[in-house]
């Protein structure tokens, strides 16, 4: 089990994941409009985005999740009204979390914001690409038009175990009444 660092580009924001495995979380590339829309609003997508529109990420569960120094840092931002809740940081606008509430164990963190030493291990291969339809281009990766069913047994399999041990909470990301610990930006969709 390897420990890694979650830190925003400037180093502001500061944090460990524990426990990172391909056991203990999904290592995956995301092409949706949602992904592609936020790393565009934090107004550098180029960075965040493959040349295809993927956004790297592991998913894993908030209660790995811990932020020692800058959670004054943390942004909210959902796409749309019912959107997922998507942090970043007010310092240098570094996308940080996906989330979906304070019930559910999962928390998507780009990989952007994921250092330490063995990191690659850690993470595994890549075990699926998907929302290719809104991939631009044609990635080499093959993605899945959507979600592949392979993904969604794993993903909902990882909801299960997790929902099971509690690891929905702690969170960085939620307070106890289920609200995000920041407001989220008005959307304009
Ligand atoms: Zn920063
Ligand atoms: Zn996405």
């Amino acid at each position: 089990m390897t420990d890694l660092s979650l830190r925003c580009e400037c180093g502001a924001l500061q944090g460990t994941l524990k426990n990172v495995s391909p056991k203990t979380g999904n290592h995956l590339v995301c092409y949706c409009d949602d992904c592609q829309g936020f790393a565009n609003r934090l107004g550098n997508g180029d960075k965040w985005l493959d040349e295809w529109g993927g956004t790297e990420l592991f998913q894993l569960a908030p209660a790995q999740v811990e932020i020692h120094q800058g959670a004054e840092q943390l942004r909210c931002m959902r796409m749309t009204s019912k959107g997922i809740y998507r942090f970043y940081t007010a310092c240098c606008h570094s996308p940080i979390a996906n989330t979906i509430s304070r019930k559910m164990p999962f928390a998507g963190i780009p990989t952007s914001a994921i250092h330490g030493e063995g990191r690659d291990a850690a993470f595994g291969p890549v075990k699926f690409y998907v929302m290719g339809k809104f991939a631009k281009g044609t990635p080499p990766t093959s993605p899945s038009p959507k979600f592949s069913f392979s993904s969604l047994v794993t993903v909902m399999s990882f909801m299960l175990k997790n929902k099971i041990k509690g690891t929905n909470i702690p969170t960085p990301f939620f307070d106890e009444q289920g609200r995000s610990v920041v407001k989220p930006d008005a959307t304009d969709r």
